[in-house]
């Protein structure tokens, strides 16, 4: 059984995020897609409604689990079981940062493997922070998250 982590931020999760999920889901046994505590980075938005997002957004992906962690991404991969780290490539700008990674994992723990994914074009541009900035200032962001996330914070904003 061939099991995959897909960690990352996913404040909020977009459509590229669920693209890559969708692909790495076809390909592997079971995902599970790992939103990692950043003690440094205060979040926009909670854990918890990151995870709660997440999980309504891959209703109907029967081999997608959703969860949270706090730590290695690789003791974390060890505990569960996974050898596969996905991770997801937008640009030529996202190379050197995702290499480093990739590497520093693989030093770690020569067993865990990442595996890069591409979103269909029509995602590529889309990142979690211009989706920050979008709704800071009142822009529409319904193309580019999934209508849960859309409609969680259209209703967040009016609070
Ligand atoms: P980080 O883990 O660096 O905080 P994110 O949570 O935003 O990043 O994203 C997790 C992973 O998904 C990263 O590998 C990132 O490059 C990738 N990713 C995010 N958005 C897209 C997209 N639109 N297309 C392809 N990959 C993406």
């Amino acid at each position: 059984m061939k099991i995959a982590i897909y960690p990352g931020s996913f404040d909020p999760i977009t459509k590229g995020h669920l693209d890559i999920l969708k692909n790495a889901a076809g390909i592997f046994d079971k995902v599970i897609i790992a939103v990692a505590h950043n003690g440094e980075k205060k979040g926009f938005l909670s854990v918890n409604e990151r995870v709660e997002l997440i999980k309504q957004s891959v209703n109907g992906l029967e081999n997608v689990e959703v969860d949270a962690f706090e730590g290695l991404t690789i003791e974390y991969a060890k505990k569960h079981g996974a050898e596969i780290l996905i991770r997801g490539l937008r640009a030529v700008s996202d190379f050197e940062f995702e290499m480093q990674l990739s590497q520093t994992n693989s030093a770690l723990c020569e067993d865990i493997k990442t595996v890069f994914l591409t979103t269909k074009p029509k995602y590529n541009f889309i990142s979690s922070s211009t989706i920050r900035e979008i709704l800071n200032n009142n822009g529409d962001i319904s193309k580019f998250v999934p209508e849960p996330v859309f409609e969680y914070l259209k209703n967040k904003g009016r609070e």
